[in-house]
Protein backbone atom coordinates (compact mmCIF):
# COMPACT_ATOMS: atom_id res chain seq x y z
CA UNK A 1 0.00 0.00 0.00
CA UNK A 2 1.18 3.39 -1.05
CA UNK A 3 1.10 6.13 1.91
CA UNK A 4 2.04 9.83 1.69
CA UNK A 5 2.40 12.52 3.94
CA UNK A 6 2.18 16.17 3.57
CA UNK A 7 5.07 17.00 5.90
CA UNK A 8 6.99 20.52 6.68
CA UNK A 9 9.55 21.24 8.94
CA UNK A 10 9.05 20.69 12.85
CA UNK A 11 10.11 24.71 12.67
CA UNK A 12 10.35 25.16 16.89
CA UNK A 13 10.65 28.20 18.14
CA UNK A 14 14.05 29.15 19.23
CA UNK A 15 15.36 25.57 18.95
CA UNK A 16 18.23 25.05 16.14
CA UNK A 17 17.87 22.42 13.81
CA UNK A 18 20.35 20.10 14.61
CA UNK A 19 20.93 16.60 15.77
CA UNK A 20 19.78 15.46 18.38
CA UNK A 21 16.70 17.50 18.81
CA UNK A 22 16.49 16.78 23.06
CA UNK A 23 13.20 16.88 24.78
CA UNK A 24 14.06 16.04 28.73
CA UNK A 25 11.69 16.19 31.45
CA UNK A 26 10.42 14.05 34.11
CA UNK A 27 8.22 10.70 33.39
CA UNK A 28 5.16 12.62 35.29
CA UNK A 29 4.80 15.92 36.91
CA UNK A 30 4.18 14.99 40.42
CA UNK A 31 4.25 18.21 42.11
CA UNK A 32 4.82 21.86 41.22
CA UNK A 33 8.53 21.81 43.33
CA UNK A 34 10.00 18.35 41.38
CA UNK A 35 8.32 20.40 38.26
CA UNK A 36 10.39 23.50 38.72
CA UNK A 37 13.47 21.83 40.29
CA UNK A 38 13.64 19.54 37.42
CA UNK A 39 13.07 22.08 35.03
CA UNK A 40 15.12 24.81 35.83
CA UNK A 41 18.23 21.89 36.52
CA UNK A 42 18.11 20.62 32.68
CA UNK A 43 17.56 24.87 31.56
CA UNK A 44 20.34 25.78 33.15
CA UNK A 45 22.46 22.72 31.20
CA UNK A 46 20.88 24.04 27.79
CA UNK A 47 17.88 21.86 27.24
CA UNK A 48 15.23 23.75 25.69
CA UNK A 49 12.17 21.65 25.35
CA UNK A 50 11.02 19.99 28.78
CA UNK A 51 8.50 17.30 28.80
CA UNK A 52 5.85 16.15 31.52
CA UNK A 53 3.59 13.51 31.59
CA UNK A 54 0.45 15.52 33.14
CA UNK A 55 -2.29 12.56 32.19
CA UNK A 56 -0.53 8.79 32.45
CA UNK A 57 -2.04 6.02 30.84
CA UNK A 58 -1.29 3.41 33.67
CA UNK A 59 -1.43 -0.45 32.89
CA UNK A 60 -3.15 -1.16 36.09
CA UNK A 61 -5.97 0.76 38.18
CA UNK A 62 -4.59 2.23 41.02
CA UNK A 63 -1.51 3.04 40.16
CA UNK A 64 -0.37 7.13 39.91
CA UNK A 65 -2.39 8.73 36.86
CA UNK A 66 -1.31 11.65 36.21
CA UNK A 67 -1.77 15.11 38.39
CA UNK A 68 -4.19 16.15 35.48
CA UNK A 69 -5.42 20.07 35.18
CA UNK A 70 -3.68 20.53 38.43
CA UNK A 71 -0.29 20.24 36.59
CA UNK A 72 -0.83 22.43 33.79
CA UNK A 73 -0.41 25.51 35.94
CA UNK A 74 3.40 24.18 36.57
CA UNK A 75 3.95 23.50 33.11
CA UNK A 76 3.27 27.14 32.31
CA UNK A 77 6.04 27.97 35.48
CA UNK A 78 8.55 26.50 33.51
CA UNK A 79 7.69 27.90 30.41
CA UNK A 80 7.71 31.66 32.30
CA UNK A 81 10.35 30.95 34.35
CA UNK A 82 12.75 29.08 31.94
CA UNK A 83 11.73 29.88 28.16
CA UNK A 84 11.30 25.67 27.54
CA UNK A 85 9.19 24.71 25.31
CA UNK A 86 6.58 22.16 27.12
CA UNK A 87 5.71 18.87 25.53
CA UNK A 88 2.83 16.59 27.05
CA UNK A 89 0.95 13.33 26.13
CA UNK A 90 -2.42 13.69 24.88
CA UNK A 91 -5.07 10.56 25.12
CA UNK A 92 -8.30 12.23 24.76
CA UNK A 93 -9.94 15.44 22.81
CA UNK A 94 -10.25 16.77 26.47
CA UNK A 95 -6.44 16.92 27.24
CA UNK A 96 -5.94 17.88 23.23
CA UNK A 97 -7.94 20.78 24.58
CA UNK A 98 -6.54 21.60 28.16
CA UNK A 99 -3.32 20.96 26.83
CA UNK A 100 -3.69 23.92 24.12
CA UNK A 101 -5.31 26.11 26.25
CA UNK A 102 -2.27 26.04 28.84
CA UNK A 103 0.03 26.93 26.03
CA UNK A 104 1.78 23.28 25.88
CA UNK A 105 3.80 23.70 22.39
CA UNK A 106 4.14 19.99 21.80
CA UNK A 107 1.85 17.50 22.08
CA UNK A 108 2.80 13.90 21.88
CA UNK A 109 0.58 10.34 21.62
CA UNK A 110 1.47 7.52 23.93
CA UNK A 111 1.91 4.18 22.54
CA UNK A 112 -1.05 2.90 23.76
CA UNK A 113 -3.17 5.21 22.10
CA UNK A 114 -1.39 4.71 18.89
CA UNK A 115 -2.27 1.39 19.09
CA UNK A 116 -6.33 2.47 18.90
CA UNK A 117 -7.52 3.74 15.77
CA UNK A 118 -10.85 5.35 17.26
CA UNK A 119 -8.57 6.87 20.16
CA UNK A 120 -6.27 8.32 17.47
CA UNK A 121 -9.12 9.47 15.24
CA UNK A 122 -11.17 11.40 18.19
CA UNK A 123 -7.28 12.77 18.89
CA UNK A 124 -7.28 13.94 15.02
CA UNK A 125 -10.97 15.23 14.95
CA UNK A 126 -10.14 17.65 18.23
CA UNK A 127 -6.85 19.30 16.08
CA UNK A 128 -8.44 20.52 13.09
CA UNK A 129 -7.75 23.47 11.94
CA UNK A 130 -5.30 23.67 14.92
CA UNK A 131 -1.52 24.52 13.88
CA UNK A 132 0.97 22.47 16.49
CA UNK A 133 3.60 20.02 15.98
CA UNK A 134 2.34 16.45 17.43
CA UNK A 135 4.64 13.83 17.52
CA UNK A 136 3.23 9.86 17.32
CA UNK A 137 5.20 7.10 19.76
CA UNK A 138 4.70 3.57 18.12
CA UNK A 139 1.93 1.47 18.93
CA UNK A 140 2.71 -1.15 21.62
CA UNK A 141 3.02 -3.72 19.67
CA UNK A 142 5.45 -4.38 16.50
CA UNK A 143 3.02 -2.88 13.38
CA UNK A 144 4.47 -0.68 11.24
CA UNK A 145 1.13 -0.06 9.80
CA UNK A 146 -0.89 0.85 12.89
CA UNK A 147 2.47 3.50 13.60
CA UNK A 148 1.94 5.10 9.94
CA UNK A 149 -1.88 5.41 10.15
CA UNK A 150 -1.44 6.98 13.48
CA UNK A 151 0.55 9.33 11.57
CA UNK A 152 -2.05 9.41 8.51
CA UNK A 153 -4.94 10.09 10.69
CA UNK A 154 -3.16 12.88 12.58
CA UNK A 155 -2.22 14.42 8.73
CA UNK A 156 -5.43 14.10 7.67
CA UNK A 157 -6.36 16.19 10.54
CA UNK A 158 -4.37 19.08 8.85
CA UNK A 159 -1.27 18.54 10.97
CA UNK A 160 1.67 19.19 9.27
CA UNK A 161 4.49 19.29 11.61
CA UNK A 162 4.94 15.75 12.18
CA UNK A 163 7.14 13.41 14.05
CA UNK A 164 7.47 10.13 15.27
CA UNK A 165 8.73 8.80 18.43
CA UNK A 166 10.42 5.60 18.55
CA UNK A 167 9.73 4.09 21.77
CA UNK A 168 10.19 -0.17 21.70
CA UNK A 169 7.93 -2.38 21.59
CA UNK A 170 6.41 -4.96 24.28
CA UNK A 171 7.10 -8.56 24.17
CA UNK A 172 6.94 -11.91 26.16
CA UNK A 173 10.48 -11.51 27.05
CA UNK A 174 11.94 -8.67 28.89
CA UNK A 175 15.57 -9.82 29.24
CA UNK A 176 17.46 -7.05 27.62
CA UNK A 177 14.89 -4.37 27.45
CA UNK A 178 12.04 -3.26 28.48
CA UNK A 179 10.73 -2.49 25.20
CA UNK A 180 12.81 -3.96 22.62
CA UNK A 181 13.89 -1.28 20.04
CA UNK A 182 13.62 -3.46 17.10
CA UNK A 183 15.42 -0.42 14.91
CA UNK A 184 14.58 -2.16 11.30
CA UNK A 185 10.54 -0.82 12.13
CA UNK A 186 11.71 2.48 12.71
CA UNK A 187 14.38 2.32 10.08
CA UNK A 188 11.55 1.42 7.49
CA UNK A 189 9.43 4.16 8.94
CA UNK A 190 12.10 6.43 8.05
CA UNK A 191 12.99 4.65 4.50
CA UNK A 192 9.05 5.65 3.79
CA UNK A 193 9.18 8.80 4.98
CA UNK A 194 12.13 10.45 4.81
CA UNK A 195 11.32 14.08 5.93
CA UNK A 196 9.75 12.85 8.79
CA UNK A 197 12.15 13.05 11.85
CA UNK A 198 12.03 10.41 14.25
CA UNK A 199 12.93 10.88 17.85
CA UNK A 200 14.24 7.78 20.19
CA UNK A 201 13.19 7.36 23.67
CA UNK A 202 15.94 5.44 25.05
CA UNK A 203 14.20 5.73 28.41
CA UNK A 204 11.05 3.25 27.69
CA UNK A 205 13.41 1.08 25.72
CA UNK A 206 16.12 0.47 27.88
CA UNK A 207 13.61 0.65 31.25
CA UNK A 208 16.88 0.90 33.17
CA UNK A 209 19.19 3.65 34.23
CA UNK A 210 22.88 2.19 32.34
CA UNK A 211 21.05 1.89 29.61
CA UNK A 212 20.26 5.33 28.45
CA UNK A 213 23.87 6.62 27.06
CA UNK A 214 24.44 2.84 24.77
CA UNK A 215 20.88 3.29 23.43
CA UNK A 216 21.12 7.38 23.09
CA UNK A 217 24.43 6.83 21.09
CA UNK A 218 22.81 3.31 19.16
CA UNK A 219 20.14 5.94 17.80
CA UNK A 220 22.89 8.12 16.72
CA UNK A 221 24.81 5.62 14.84
CA UNK A 222 21.77 4.71 13.00
CA UNK A 223 21.13 8.60 12.15
CA UNK A 224 18.22 9.27 13.76
CA UNK A 225 17.13 12.70 15.00
CA UNK A 226 16.59 13.54 18.09
CA UNK A 227 16.12 12.13 22.10
CA UNK A 228 12.94 11.80 24.31
CA UNK A 229 14.79 11.09 27.47
CA UNK A 230 13.39 10.84 31.11
CA UNK A 231 14.98 13.11 33.47
CA UNK A 232 13.79 13.39 37.41
CA UNK A 233 15.07 15.44 39.79
CA UNK A 234 15.25 13.01 42.35
CA UNK A 235 14.83 9.63 40.31
CA UNK A 236 14.82 6.92 43.32
CA UNK A 237 11.70 8.81 44.39
CA UNK A 238 9.72 9.32 40.83
CA UNK A 239 6.00 8.13 40.80
CA UNK A 240 6.49 6.51 37.89
CA UNK A 241 9.40 5.27 35.68
CA UNK A 242 11.79 5.47 38.80
CA UNK A 243 14.17 3.12 37.20
CA UNK A 244 14.64 4.58 34.44
CA UNK A 245 15.20 8.70 35.34
CA UNK A 246 18.08 9.78 35.71
CA UNK A 247 19.35 13.24 37.36
CA UNK A 248 19.43 16.07 35.30
CA UNK A 249 23.05 16.18 35.59
CA UNK A 250 23.48 12.79 34.57
CA UNK A 251 21.83 13.71 31.38
CA UNK A 252 24.21 16.46 30.74
CA UNK A 253 27.03 14.04 30.74
CA UNK A 254 25.49 11.76 28.94
CA UNK A 255 24.89 14.31 26.31
CA UNK A 256 27.83 16.01 26.43
CA UNK A 257 29.17 12.09 25.12
CA UNK A 258 27.02 11.40 22.79
CA UNK A 259 29.14 11.12 19.04
CA UNK A 260 26.84 12.42 17.07
CA UNK A 261 27.84 11.18 13.14
CA UNK A 262 26.75 13.00 10.22
CA UNK A 263 23.84 11.94 8.72
CA UNK A 264 24.68 10.31 5.13
CA UNK A 265 21.59 10.84 3.23
CA UNK A 266 22.69 8.92 -0.24
CA UNK A 267 24.53 5.89 0.51
CA UNK A 268 23.50 4.05 4.32
CA UNK A 269 26.83 3.84 5.95
CA UNK A 270 28.08 0.45 6.72
CA UNK A 271 28.12 1.13 10.50
CA UNK A 272 24.35 1.57 9.98
CA UNK A 273 24.37 -1.83 8.30
CA UNK A 274 26.55 -3.47 10.59
CA UNK A 275 24.37 -2.04 13.80
CA UNK A 276 21.06 -3.83 12.19
CA UNK A 277 23.06 -6.79 11.39
CA UNK A 278 23.94 -6.61 15.36
CA UNK A 279 20.27 -6.47 16.21
CA UNK A 280 19.32 -9.22 13.51
CA UNK A 281 21.46 -11.46 15.37
CA UNK A 282 20.02 -10.25 19.03
CA UNK A 283 16.64 -11.65 17.59
CA UNK A 284 18.18 -15.05 16.40
CA UNK A 285 20.21 -15.68 19.56
CA UNK A 286 16.73 -14.78 21.44
CA UNK A 287 14.62 -17.39 19.15
CA UNK A 288 17.65 -19.67 19.30
CA UNK A 289 17.10 -19.89 22.80
CA UNK A 290 13.54 -20.18 23.03
CA UNK A 291 13.67 -23.22 20.46
CA UNK A 292 16.23 -25.01 22.26
CA UNK A 293 13.57 -24.04 25.98
CA UNK A 294 10.58 -25.99 23.75
CA UNK A 295 13.26 -28.89 22.93
CA UNK A 296 13.97 -29.63 25.99
CA UNK A 297 10.08 -29.01 27.10
CA UNK A 298 10.03 -32.10 24.26
CA UNK A 299 12.40 -33.98 25.99
CA UNK A 300 10.83 -33.59 29.23
CA UNK A 301 7.54 -34.78 28.09
CA UNK A 302 9.64 -37.99 26.18
CA UNK A 303 11.13 -39.19 29.44
CA UNK A 304 7.92 -39.05 31.01
CA UNK A 305 7.01 -41.35 28.39
CA UNK A 306 9.78 -43.11 28.08
CA UNK A 307 10.39 -42.26 24.60
CA UNK A 308 14.03 -41.79 22.33
CA UNK A 309 14.96 -38.61 22.16
CA UNK A 310 15.98 -38.95 18.63
CA UNK A 311 13.24 -39.86 16.02
CA UNK A 312 14.44 -39.92 12.19
CA UNK A 313 11.18 -39.27 10.66
CA UNK A 314 10.93 -35.86 12.46
CA UNK A 315 14.38 -35.10 11.65
CA UNK A 316 14.19 -35.78 8.11
CA UNK A 317 11.17 -33.77 8.17
CA UNK A 318 12.75 -30.43 9.44
CA UNK A 319 15.39 -31.10 7.36
CA UNK A 320 13.52 -31.09 4.09
CA UNK A 321 10.98 -28.70 4.75
CA UNK A 322 13.57 -25.72 5.93
CA UNK A 323 15.39 -26.61 2.73
CA UNK A 324 12.56 -25.89 0.55
CA UNK A 325 11.77 -22.97 2.41
CA UNK A 326 15.80 -21.33 2.34
CA UNK A 327 15.43 -21.93 -1.20
CA UNK A 328 11.88 -19.74 -1.92
CA UNK A 329 13.78 -17.25 0.60
CA UNK A 330 17.39 -17.56 -1.96
CA UNK A 331 19.38 -19.47 0.50
CA UNK A 332 21.22 -22.53 -0.45
CA UNK A 333 19.74 -25.90 0.15
CA UNK A 334 23.05 -27.09 1.47
CA UNK A 335 23.47 -24.13 3.95
CA UNK A 336 20.28 -24.46 5.12
CA UNK A 337 20.63 -27.97 5.87
CA UNK A 338 24.02 -27.18 7.62
CA UNK A 339 22.81 -24.73 9.97
CA UNK A 340 20.03 -27.26 10.70
CA UNK A 341 22.12 -30.06 11.32
CA UNK A 342 23.61 -27.55 14.28
CA UNK A 343 21.03 -26.78 15.76
CA UNK A 344 19.19 -30.24 15.12
CA UNK A 345 22.94 -31.48 17.37
CA UNK A 346 22.37 -28.72 20.20
CA UNK A 347 19.26 -29.86 20.93
CA UNK A 348 19.60 -33.58 20.91
CA UNK A 349 22.75 -33.06 23.24
CA UNK A 350 20.44 -30.78 25.75
CA UNK A 351 17.47 -33.06 25.39
CA UNK A 352 20.36 -36.14 26.43
CA UNK A 353 21.25 -33.77 29.41
CA UNK A 354 17.08 -33.42 30.28
CA UNK A 355 16.79 -37.58 29.90
CA UNK A 356 20.00 -37.89 32.42
CA UNK A 357 17.66 -36.35 35.37
C1 LIG B 1 5.87 8.31 28.75
O1 LIG B 1 6.45 8.92 27.85
O2 LIG B 1 6.05 8.52 29.96
C2 LIG B 1 4.97 7.20 28.37
C3 LIG B 1 3.89 6.88 29.06
O3 LIG B 1 5.42 6.56 27.31
P1 LIG B 1 4.81 5.42 26.35
O4 LIG B 1 3.55 5.98 25.76
O5 LIG B 1 5.91 5.27 25.36
O6 LIG B 1 4.62 4.20 27.19
MN1 LIG C 1 7.49 7.15 31.50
Amino acid sequence: MEHDLNLKPLALEGIEDKRPLVIAGPCSAETEEQVMSTAQQLANNGIKIFRAGVWKPRTKPGGFEGKGLEALPWMQRVKAETGMLLATEVATPEHVEAALKAGVDILWVGARTTANPFSVQAIADALKGIDVPVLVKNPVNPDIELWTGALMRINGAGITRLGAIHRGFSSVDQKLYRNAPMWHIAIELKRRFPSLPIITDPSHMGGRRDMVAPISQQAMDLGFDGLMIESHCNPDCAWSDANQQVLPEVLDFILDRLVVRDYIETTESLNQLRKQIDELDNNLMDLLTKRMRVSREIAEYKRQHNMTVVQTTRYSEILDKRAVQGQLCGMSPDFVKTVYEAIHSESVRQQVEIMKI
